[in-house]
């Protein structure tokens, strides 16, 4: 009896933790997901077709065709979540017709409104980057077009296909008027985590993307405001599903992505040398303290 009774205590403080923590965590979570935001610079596209021309550099040493496959597949990723978005939040059904089409030529064409390019690295303000997003903006506010920047080499990691698609993504994100989001889980977010992979496309993002071309509904104006936006109380946060996510591969493994990225440091010359010199540092030490005499 005793034992029983014992028993069913422990599991009702089990039960009763569980539903502590539970409770504890869904508030937090949703204080999480209404603070997420997304900001937009308040530029517009005034078309809902969008051009896009991939310029390919096949000549180059570190060319390889996965960058325009991943390009691809990037583009369809919005495409996608874009119809997903309009599909299930029929307020904005409007944004079905936005589409981004591309083609893919050897050297660079005019009258195209995104042009995809790569290069080995990739500079914004001075800092490395994995891919930049440049916008030029017409007076009126709509955007005249958009180069994209992919860089095919990081300096300090190999970029997998999954990285490329997320990177890709994120900058088309710029291409059609985003800006940055405020959490680390967000595609949008300024810094890329190589850890983790497919960074889907929020219904936040989505959202944002539905008042940047607010206009398609109401064609009273294209004006927009630089403003912050944050979902409203009848959207969740959540992401499109991905219909065509990239193979993963061995290195897309954190751990094997980790032993790479302390490898590439090794061999960097400095680093090379300041081991070197801790290495000889350590055995001199071992040796001279081996020498002194014991004192009993
Ligand atoms: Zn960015």
């Amino acid at each position: 009896m005793n034992t029983v009774h014992t028993m069913n205590t422990f599991y009702a403080i089990t039960i009763i933790s569980i539903l502590l923590s539970l409770a504890l965590l869904s508030p937090f979570q949703l204080q999480t997901q209404n603070t997420t935001s997304q900001y937009i610079p308040g530029y517009t596209w005034n078309k809902t077709t969008l051009q896009t021309l991939i310029v390919t550099s096949e000549n180059q040493p570190w060319w390889n065709t996965n960058l325009i496959n991943m390009t691809l597949r990037s583009i369809n990723q919005w495409n996608d979540a874009i119809t997903y978005f309009a599909h299930n939040y029929t307020d904005y059904a409007y944004l079905v017709n936005l589409r981004i089409e591309a083609e893919i030529a050897d050297s660079i064409k005019p009258n195209y409104d995104i042009y995809v390019v790569f290069s080995q690295t990739v500079n914004s303000s001075g800092q490395n980057a994995l891919g930049v997003a440049s916008i030029l903006p017409r007076v009126n506010g709509t955007i005249e077009k958009c180069t994209i920047t992919i860089g095919a080499g990081s300096l300090s990691n190999t970029l997998t296909k999954s990285d490329l698609q997320d990177i890709t993504t994120h900058e088309f994100g710029h291409a059609l008027g985003l800006d940055h989001s405020n959490s680390s889980n967000d595609l949008m977010y300024p810094y890329y985590d190589i850890y983790t992979t497919d960074n889907a496309i929020s219904t936040l993002n989505l959202y944002a993307l539905a008042t940047i071309f607010s206009w398609i509904n109401n064609t009273a104006t294209m004006r927009l405001n630089s403003q912050t936006i944050m979902l409203p109380s009848n959207i969740e946060y959540a992401y499109a599903p991905i219909n065509d996510p990239t193979p993963k591969v061995i290195t897309d493994n954190p751990i094997i992505k980790a032993l790479e990225a302390i490898g590439l440091l090794l061999i960097r010359p400095t680093v090379l040398t300041m081991l070197l010199i801790a290495t000889l540092i350590i055995t001199i030490t071992a040796i001279v303290t081996k020498r002194e005499p014991k004192n009993n």
